[in-house]
C-alpha cells in the first residue's frame, strides 16, 4: 500500500501558512491602480485629504470604501462591533478628533447595517464572551427604546434596533466635545446616520443630519419619528 502524495488533499484545501494569495492579489491591485492613474501612490504619500469619516461595523460584509466606491485617501474609517460610539472609548474619540481637527473632514457618517450580529446579540441576550461587555452599549439602546421595540413586529425588531442604534451612536458623535467645539468655532462638520442593507447592497439615510448644535435634538426627533412610522410602532 502506498502512502504519501496519493492521499494529499487537493491544492485548494491546503491551509496557506504564508497567505501568498493575498500578497499576489495586493501586487496585482497596486499594479492596476498605478496603471489607471500613474503617480497615484506617490501623490498619496504626500498627504491624505479625505472629506468623510466613516464609523461602521467591523462585519466583513460591510467594507466601507467598496460600498461607496471610494479610493484610498478618500475615506477615513473607524470600525468596531456594531458601530458603537461610546463616550469613554478613547479609540473612537481619538479617531474623531484627528478627523475633525487634523484632517478637517466635512462629514462624519455612522453606518449601521441590517441583520447586524452585534445588535442581534443585544436584542436576544446572547452570551458570546468578552464582547458581551461591548454589546452592553447596544443593550442600553434597546433598554431606552424598549416600549417602541415591543410595538414592532418580532421579525422586524432586529432591523428596527439596528436603526435605533445608528440614531443613538450618531447622537453620541454630535455630543462629543470634539464635534461640539468644532461647531462652536464655526467649523463645518455634518453628522449623518445611515443604514446599509445586506440584502440589496444599498445605503439608506436615516436623516439624523446635524450641522450645528441646535440641529441635533430636532434631527434626532425627526429620525426617530421616521423609524416609528417605518416599523408601524406608533
Ligand atoms: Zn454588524
Amino acid at each position: 500500500m502506498q502512502h504519501g502524495c496519493r492521499h494529499r488533499p487537493p491544492e485548494s484545501s491546503i491551509v496557506s501558512t504564508q497567505l501568498t494569495e493575498l500578497f499576489d492579489s495586493n501586487r496585482e491591485w497596486a499594479r492596476r491602480t498605478e496603471q489607471r492613474e500613474p503617480g497615484f501612490f506617490s501623490k498619496l504619500l504626500e498627504q491624505q485629504t479625505p472629506q468623510y469619516l466613516w464609523i461602521g461595523c467591523a462585519d466583513s460584509r460591510v467594507p466601507a470604501n467598496e460600498l461607496v466606491d471610494l479610493l484610498p485617501g478618500e475615506l477615513f474609517v473607524h470600525r468596531n462591533v456594531a458601530n458603537v460610539v461610546a463616550h469613554s472609548d478613547l479609540n473612537a474619540l481619538s479617531v474623531i478628533q484627528f478627523a475633525v481637527e487634523g484632517l478637517k473632514v466635512q462629514h462624519i457618517i455612522v453606518v449601521g447595517h441590517s441583520s447586524c450580529g452585534g445588535v442581534r446579540a443585544a436584542l436576544n441576550d446572547l452570551r458570546l464572551g468578552l464582547v458581551d461587555n461591548w454589546i452592553r452599549h447596544v443593550k442600553d439602546v434597546r433598554c431606552k427604546h424598549e416600549a417602541l421595540l415591543e410595538r414592532v413586529a418580532p421579525e422586524q425588531r432586529l432591523n428596527a434596533l439596528c436603526e435605533l442604534n445608528v440614531l443613538e451612536q450618531a447622537r453620541n458623535v454630535c455630543d462629543t466635545t470634539v464635534v461640539q467645539d468644532a461647531w462652536a468655532r464655526g467649523q463645518e462638520v455634518v453628522v449623518h446616520g445611515w443604514v446599509y442593507g445586506l440584502h440589496n447592497g444599498l445605503l439608506e439615510d436615516l436623516r439624523i443630519t446635524a450641522a450645528a448644535a441646535e440641529q441635533v435634538a430636532p434631527a434626532y426627533r425627526a429620525a426617530l419619528a421616521g423609524i416609528i412610522t417605518r416599523y408601524h410602532a406608533a
